[in-house]
């Protein structure tokens, strides 16, 4: 099968498309309508359809797969490796659900998950699907006020938490935060169950609001709690966005479409069916945790590895062994954890025998030429970069290797995803841009299966932050972008982080690459900044392969770079070289601050942020002034 024609089947009879798709999932009743369009951009997928997502991550593989791994979850942090089967991961995942249903959840209701990537995070997130109950899991390494903002968006019945999470052996234990969470929450839970693996023992229980995991468990023993059907509409998840560029949204998911999206991904662009192995490094508080080390493997009957710690410990060696061992087919990562690779001797990945590894897929922020480059050759195999959104909940642009392999264009996630009709737009004018012509990507709706149904309890801001952009309804990716003439895009970076150089519109990730790709650079951020004269000046802060290579020179060398690429009018103003660029925990550089502090104002809500030292690092740069520029 050819990708075009596949995907063309896909835009031109979404219905028959998806209806096909659809048997790839068992139904309880099945679809009375394929697609419902009656409220755009509003759209109901399989409605009348009902399904569960437990059943078919979990029960439907006892028949055939009972004895296969179903999930590896390695720890390099706590030295613990639990290899669980289907049969395994049923039990536990219903003797999960029988304590949520003990401590009173039910159908609708929603359990916040504060939890690192460990088993019991999987088991708790499938027992909320068995049941019915709404889970919205928050990245582990999210501090106390993150999650009270949480709390209070999902107003759940229960919170789960990890006694602690760890991170390069230090403990970070949970407890703390989650009563500080608690406290500062207006709509906190009622309960909060603790699953605890013996990391932090200090933990004082509040009476009557907390409970123990082992306890429970061991209370109600073995037994099998019936599965919830659900209209295929039903909410299954929440699970907010990273919150880069303002206040997270809540990105609501459905439970039929969700689960035939990722279904069809698995297949055509992950290339994983039963049986086959799967390691994605994310963590499951994100997007690509929740789609790719839980849902998506277990619904194809795969096993999902799932990994806690850091990628350099107990040596850079560690992801690649795991894939010696376990046979893993595909991988995906992210470029950030790349990078890190990056730094170390390439022999950690030729050493391993990754004759079973397939493929690396890599997405959440651009990936720079240099770092795929870089991969490519360690690896000797496809690197393929993806660009999707929370709000998506799978891949927007791919290639799909399932269906089949089309040439990987280093800069370019790649082709249209299967249902999703994509258009650049040019921003002030709404036409559509030509070949080669920069605009922002958006999304035709209806919005194929698997996207978001809306913003939890939030209609209008779905309709405000995703639709409002355009004279059309369009979804509003809010990403600039480019295609080729084969129609590869190209992402350059954040609608919002355009700036606007004495009338020329200029994307800070042109620029970025375009600093990167001097070869002293190791990562540069690139920011507008208010000027007197010209409106906005860019201005990069930069951060070097080696610390001790001179920063004047190689900072003018930045500069040179752009203007000799871009042209005069991208040329920085200024260039400061740093240890650290200030980040967000999942890895995004945090430009909304960067700007801020030079342009003297308050950087914001930090929450988010990974190191404080690194905003420390911004700060002391613009006291001793630029390294190039004026
Ligand atoms: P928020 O929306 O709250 O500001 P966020 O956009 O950082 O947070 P995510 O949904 O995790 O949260 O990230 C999606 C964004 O990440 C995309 O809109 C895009 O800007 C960027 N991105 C993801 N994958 C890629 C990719 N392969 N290439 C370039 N950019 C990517
Ligand atoms: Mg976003």
């Amino acid at each position: 099968m050819r990708y075009e024609d596949l995907y063309r089947r896909s835009i031109e009879q979404p219905e028959a498309f998806w209806a096909e798709a659809a048997t790839a999932i068992d139904w309880n009743e099945p679809p009375r309508k394929i697609l419902e369009y009656t409220q755009p951009p509003f759209r109901k997928w399989f409605a009348g359809g009902t399904t569960n997502l437990c059943h078919n991550a979990v029960d439907r593989h006892l028949a055939q797969r009972a004895d296969q791994l179903a999930l590896v979850a390695v720890s390099t942090e706590t030295g613990v490796t639990r290899e669980i089967t289907y049969r395994e991961l049923h039990r536990e995942v219903n003797a999960f659900a029988a304590v949520l249903k003990r401590l009173g959840v039910g159908r609708g209701e929603r359990v916040v998950i504060y939890m690192p990537n460990m088993a019991e995070a999987v088991f708790a997130m499938l027992a909320c699907a068995r049941i019915g109950a709404i889970h919205s899991v928050v990245f582990g390494g999210f501090a106390a006020h993150n999650l009270a903002l949480r709390i209070d968006d999902a107003r759940p019945r229960l919170l789960i938490a990890a006694d602690a999470g760890s991170r390069g052996g230090k403990v970070i234990p949970y407890k703390p935060l989650v009563d500080q969470a608690c406290a500062e929450a207006k709509f906190p839970p009622s309960k909060v169950l603790i699953v605890s693996r013996g990391l932090d023992a200090a933990q004082p229980r509040v009476e009557g609001r907390d409970e123990d995991y082992a306890a429970l468990r061991a209370q109600v023993g073995d037994q099998e709690v019936p599965v919830e059907w659900l209209e295929s509409n039903e909410p299954s998840y929440l699970l907010y966005t990273s919150g880069t560029t303002g206040k997270p949204k809540g990105v609501q998911r459905d439970v039929g479409g969700h689960a035939v999206a990722l279904a069809l991904s698995m297949r055509t662009v992950y290339d994983v069916g039963p049986g086959q192995v799967m390691f994605s490094t994310s963590d499951v508080g994100w997007a690509v945790g929740h789609s790719y080390n839980v849902y998506g493997p277990l619904l194809v009957g795969a096993t999902s590895l799932l990994y806690e710690g850091l990628p350099v410990n107990p040596d850079p060696g560690i992801w690649w062994s795991l894939c010696e061992k376990y046979g893993v087919r595909t991988m995906f990562s992210s470029p950030t954890a790349v990078r890190v690779l990056k730094k170390h001797d390439v022999a950690y990945i030729r050493d391993h025998d990754l004759s079973k590894l397939h493929y690396l897929f890599l997405a959440g922020e651009p990936l720079d030429e240099p770092t795929a480059q870089w991969i490519t050759n360690a690896l000797g195999k496809p690197v393929i970069d993806n660009y999707w959104q929370t709000e998506t909940g799978w891949p927007v642009l791919c290639l799909l290797p399932g269906v089949d392999m089309k040439p990987v264009k280093f800069g370019s996630p790649g082709l249209p995803n299967l249902g999703y009709r994509l258009r650049v737009i040019d921003e002030t004018t709404g036409n559509e841009a030509a070949v080669g012509e920069k605009g922002v990507l958006v999304i035709e709706p209806p919005l194929p299966p698997g996207c978001m149904t809306t913003v939890w309890n939030d209609d209008a801001r779905f309709l405000s932050s995703y639709f409002g952009h355009f004279r059309q309804l369009l979804y509003s990716s809010l990403d600039w972008a480019i295609r080729d003439k084969d129609g590869y895009t190209f992402i350059l970076g954040r609608a919002d982080d355009v700036i606007n150089v004495a009338g020329h519109r200029l994307g800070t990730r042109e620029i970025e690459e375009s600093v990167s790709s001097h070869p002293a650079v190791a990562e540069a951020a690139v920011i507008g900044v208010h000027d007197e004269l010209k409106g906005q000046v860019p201005v990069v802060f930069a951060t070097l392969k080696r610390s001790d290579a001179g920063s004047a020179e190689a900072a003018a060398q930045m500069m040179r770079t752009v203007t000799e690429q871009l042209g005069a009018v991208a040329r920085p103003s200024r260039v400061y070289v740093v240890n650290a660029l200030p980040k967000t925990r999942s890895g995004k550089l945090l430009r909304r601050s960067l700007q801020a502090l030079a342009e003297h104002r308050d950087p914001g809500d930090l929450s988010t942020l990974d190191d404080p030292n690194a905003l420390e690092e911004v700060k002391r740069a613009l006291e001793r002034g630029a390294d190039a520029g004026s």
